[in-house]
């Protein structure tokens, strides 16, 4: 090997401790965990019960809830039991800010439906009243034998924390900058909150950490520093990660530096969803980061070109969106049935110059005619030519072939 090049592939995989979430282990030797959070009303039972259900289709492993009222938390065990009758099981993640110690004692049927109570470190409460119920919630957790993830976050850092550090920092001989003062403040309000928890008697395998921010190099930065002081299973994510591709973007940039160093669990991409988008959509990008990278496998992939002027028409396009939508529609009937059918890689080719070559790198491929050849379609199966499809029918016939290449 080259010395100057760096080391093909990703960095092993930091070691964790391994927190059970329900029946989903996070951290340790388990795969990354995708997971997503719904933006209904949690008192809405049947939509709330419904768009986890979306989820959870989606591949969504575990979801989060909002529990910001009493309402709220009575809702929570209402929604777990719908989830169960239609065979859903789901890990149900409660979102606490300001008075989750008050609704966790008021409502204990809801803390003891939840699979895991989210903590953020920066709105537990102010002042002497602050230690006090961080305690309680921890308590509770304890209590009925919960999960913890104590989630900092940038847009509501323990301002208390901050203030000392920034006294610190005034103190020291070479003072950092502003930005790290605020990154060293968001690590030290999930870490020190996290030992406090510890201190309380809640086991580190209890504990899930994550200390969000919304720029990319920010994130990459507290995350790097956070894996490298702490052995807590982590939670990656970027915060207000921002609507439609630019959240898509942001997201993949920060979580594909880190994933590639080995670090993260679990991770949650936080897009705002543009008008009438699904929120399943953050579900099938994070699936979609994490295949790419080769972390984990979830649905066939399609490898397509991008198309250009030797083309003749766009159905080529239209094509590989069918069949990615086919597979990935087939994929929970193949997961039970024709298991390891998500390895399987499909190309759908423009026309000659790099069909062949791509569809022969597939498991099946099809090369389609572009300006100038001949009309007829070549399909390659495991590297062989297999059959040449022609006329209208091209679309159908090779999803046919798609089928029966998982059936056997
Ligand atoms: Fe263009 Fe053909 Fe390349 Fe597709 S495979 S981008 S159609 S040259």
């Amino acid at each position: 090997a080259d010395p100057a090049l760096p080391a093909y592939g990703q960095q092993p995989r930091r070691s964790t401790r391994q927190v059970r979430i329900g029946g989903v282990a996070v951290g340790g030797d388990a795969p990354v965990v995708v997971q997503s959070m719904t933006n209904t009303d949690t008192t809405d039972v049947a939509g709330t019960a419904k768009q986890i259900a979306d989820l959870w289709r989606a591949g969504s492993e575990m979801v989060r809830i909002t529990v910001n009222t009493h309402e709220a938390a009575a809702a929570v065990p209402h929604i777990v039991e719908r989830l169960a009758m239609q065979g859903i099981e789901v890990p149900i993640i409660g979102d606490f800010h300001y008075n989750g110690h008050q609704l966790l004692e008021r409502e204990p049927a809801c803390a003891q439906a939840l699979a895991k109570y989210r903590i953020n470190p920066g709105n537990v409460g102010f002042g002497k009243k602050r230690d006090t119920q961080f305690a309680q919630l921890i308590e509770f957790a304890i209590r009925h034998d919960k999960p913890v993830r104590i989630g900092a976050n940038w847009g509501s850092l323990d301002q208390a924390l901050a203030a000392q550090l920034m006294d610190e920092n005034a103190r020291r001989a070479e003072s950092w900058d502003a930005g790290r003062v605020l990154r060293e403040a968001l690590i030290r309000s999930a870490l020190d909150s996290a030992e406090r928890a510890v201190e309380l008697g809640l086991a580190r395998e209890r504990i899930v950490l994550s200390a969000k921010v919304s720029g990319v190099q920010e994130l990459v930065a507290v995350y790097r520093d956070l894996a490298r002081r702490s052995d807590f299973a982590l939670h990656l994510g970027l915060t207000e990660a921002g609507i439609g591709s630019k959240g898509i973007v942001a997201s993949s940039a920060a979580l594909g530096v880190l994933l590639q160093e080995g670090i993260g669990d679990t991770i949650r991409i936080s897009l705002t969803p543009e008008p009438g988008a699904s929120r399943t959509q953050e579900v099938v990008v994070a699936q979609e980061l994490l295949q790419t990278m080769g972390l984990r496998a979830f649905t066939p992939m399609v490898t397509a070109c991008p198309g250009c002027g030797r083309t003749t028409s766009e159905f080529f396009q239209e094509l590989a969106q069918v069949v990615q939508e086919h597979v990935r529609a087939k994929m929970p009937e193949w997961k039970v049935t024709r298991p390891g059918a998500e390895n399987m890689t499909l190309a759908v080719m423009g026309c000659v110059v790099n069909g062949p070559g791509e569809s022969r790198h597939a498991n099946i491929g099809i090369s389609l005619p572009g300006t100038g050849e001949a009309p007829s379609a070549p399909v390659f199966i495991d590297g062989q030519k297999a059959v040449t499809l022609r006329g209208d029918r091209i679309a159908h016939e090779f999803v046919a072939l798609v089928d029966d290449y998982v059936d056997r």
